[in-house]
């Protein structure tokens, strides 16, 4: 493999000190070759070993004729960057890349919905502006296999169609949400391996091994005639990983040297100082846990973190336990890795079903499961509340949680935390000791990728605004100009070339609500409903009128959900009768009979009668028959 990133290296660098000679020809068209490289060699001496080295590898004759060309040329268009989504959140991470009349797509993820968007089960990025620009759209690179990064593929891909690109793990992960959706058959997905370059029209995208909490993790060096982005995924710098595939910092220092236009980088840990520890170290904190335990052991992580699992399966092997599996990502995870060779040194006789665990004795068994979130369905979570049909916790349990709370689950897995302790279980989670790390950087790896990478233009992504500005702060230490540092938007574009770079217009982005079947029926209006519903209730006011005297011929009945316990509050529901009847009776007084300003005013008059009285809103909703 290595051959290969060499022989792609080397067109990469031909290549690059061609777009890096024309850049400067645009610039300073009058000014003498031998004087602007002598400039070039005072102000950046490192660079000078460089180029030799690279003229070395060139026809001479043939470069000549090459920048002679390129003199004649107009100025080259300007690269665009734009961000869909991932700005500002965590979460649908998308952002597009566009020169002249090409389009490439980089990731494509889901968000989780917040507490506030009630019924929804998953917010994806509006893609208008793909949608209307379909036939510039050349393919879609991905870094990995995370749902903030995939999450949203099949749902894209019923609007537009193009080729996906991505590492063989993060394939096999895209194909079974294709498969879900009936898609695999209509959109083409291709593997690619770290070290592989794809030509996309007018973009050619590098594909270098990084490191993250999923195997085959890739960082992307997008290159256009206006330069090379290099756009780092999610990462976080391992000395030291699990499957022995350490981040490709080589390259990056190469690319660094040839001259990086822009910099995009994870900014998830931009506020924490240090670095993240080594994936290996969680392996020392379980064996220790494992180490002379007599009890049965219960583990939950992310299914997807396919690292852990198999530092959880050398424990077992290790200490000579069978292991169950519990919940459906987990099981479909660990089967999926195992048939791509991603999890290793472990016999089929190891794993026992779920329905036999009563035919071991606990000290020879692990459990692993789903459910560190404390998600309401999660495998964990049921047991914890002791209706989990197969497995009954008991205090002869050690439960090991290992995962951090995503920002906002951290009630959900403190009540899970609390039953276990209630069912006397032993439970260890990662405040207790370090069975768990980040898959993502912080401020010292930041700092040497940045160093490494040496961006004209540096772009925080992937985080929040605190964590981008975090993250523009460590930039600016390391030696990068405040002026070429950007925090973008999503939907903002950024149109950089070698001398300038500056948001120019922005285009249609935001939030795409998924409530079942349906995407975005749910919108501003249907959640105020839900909010307005799920806070105060609902009151149906019924009854029928006599259309041409206005007069009251049956009702008005009174129906409420959520509101108030009609049985106790008999009451009440007979003031509110009471209420309409001599409401309507105004009407009928004014010789009102238009049902919409019967209605309306009906509503107005009750909720400020119902309000007064309960200091509650509910909804109210009258409904008129007329006969
Ligand atoms: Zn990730
Ligand atoms: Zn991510």
């Amino acid at each position: 493999m290595s051959g290969e990133v060499k022989r792609e290296n080397s067109t990469v660098n031909k290549k690059s000190a061609f777009v890096r000679k024309s850049r400067y020809y645009n610039k300073k068209k009058k000014v003498e070759n031998k004087e602007v490289e002598k400039k070039k060699e005072i102000k950046k001496p490192v660079h000078k070993e460089v180029k030799k080295a690279k003229t070395v590898n060139t026809d001479k004759r043939k470069e000549a004729k090459k920048e002679f060309k390129e003199d004649f040329q107009f100025k080259k268009s300007n690269l665009k960057i734009i961000p869909l989504g991932g700005i500002e959140e965590i979460g649908k991470n998308i952002t597009l890349f566009e020169y002249e009349d090409d389009i490439i797509i980089d990731d494509c993820g889901l968000e989780f919905p917040t507490d506030d968007m009630l019924g929804i089960d998953l917010v994806i990025p509006d893609v208008s502006y793909l949608v209307k620009n379909q036939d510039k759209i050349r393919g879609m690179v991905i870094t990995h296999g995370h749902e903030d990064h995939i999450g949203a593929i099949p749902y894209v891909m019923k609007q537009i169609n193009c080729p996906i690109y991505a590492t063989k793990l993060t394939c096999a992960l895209i194909r079974n949400k294709l498969e879900e959706h009936h898609l695999l058959n209509s959109v083409k997905v291709v593997e690619v391996d770290a070290g592989d370059v794809v030509n996309l029209g007018k973009f050619s995208v590098e594909f270098i091994q990084s490191c993250h909490s999923i195997p085959d993790s890739v960082m992307l060096a997008i290159k256009s005639p206006a330069g090379t982005v290099l756009h780092t995924g999610d990462f976080k710098i391992d000395y030291t990983p699990i499957d022995g595939k350490p981040m490709d910092l080589g390259r990056i220092a190469a690319l660094g040297n040839e001259g990086l236009l822009a910099l995009m980088s994870d900014s998830t840990n931009a506020e924490r100082r240090g670095f993240t520890l080594s994936e290996k170290s969680v392996g020392e904190a379980l064996d220790q846990l494992f180490l002379n335990c007599k009890k049965r052991i219960v583990v939950a992580t992310f299914a997807s973190n396919v690292h852990r699992v198999q530092q959880i399966i050398d424990c077992a092997v290790k200490y000579g336990r069978k292991i169950a599996i519990s919940g459906r990502s987990m099981i479909n995870v660990i089967k999926a890795a195992r048939e791509l060779g991603y999890i290793k040194n472990v016999k089929d006789e190891t794993f026992v079903d779920i329905d036999m665990i009563k035919n071991y004795p606990d000290e020879k068994l692990v459990i692993m499961t789903t459910g560190s979130q404390g998600e309401t369905m999660s495998a964990l979570t049921r047991m914890a509340a002791g209706d989990h049909k197969k497995v009954t916790i008991t205090p002869n349990d050690l439960v090991i949680i290992s995962a951090n709370p995503i920002p906002g689950n951290e009630k959900n897995v403190a009540k899970v935390i609390d039953e276990l302790m209630e069912i006397g279980a032993e439970v260890v989670y990662n405040t207790l000791a370090d069975i768990h790390v980040s898959g993502h950087a912080c401020q010292e790896e930041q700092k040497l990728l940045l160093s490494l990478a040496r961006p004209k233009y540096f772009i925080p992504v992937h985080g929040e605004y605190r964590q981008l500005l975090a993250h523009a702060k460590t930039a600016e230490m390391v030696g990068i100009d405040k002026r070429n540092i950007f925090i973008t938007h999503n939907g903002r574009i950024l149109e950089l070339n070698e001398n300038e770079a500056k948001f120019t217009t922005s285009v249609q982005s935001g939030k795409i609500l998924v409530d079942g079947l349906g995407v975005g029926d749910v919108g501003n209006i249907v959640l105020r409903d839900r909010q307005h519903l799920s806070q105060d209730g609902l009151i149906v006011i019924v009854l029928t009128m006599d259309s041409s005297t206005g007069e009251i011929v049956s009702g008005p009945d009174v129906i409420s959900r959520g509101f108030v316990y009609v049985r106790e509050s008999e009451n009440l529901m007979e003031e509110v009768k009471n209420q309409i009847r001599s409401e309507v009776q105004r009407f009928e007084e004014r010789h009102i009979t238009d049902w919409g300003t019967i209605k309306s005013s009906l509503k107005d008059s009750l909720r400020d009668f119902v309000f007064q009285k309960t200091k509650r809103d509910p909804m109210i909703l009258p409904i008129i028959m007329e006969v």
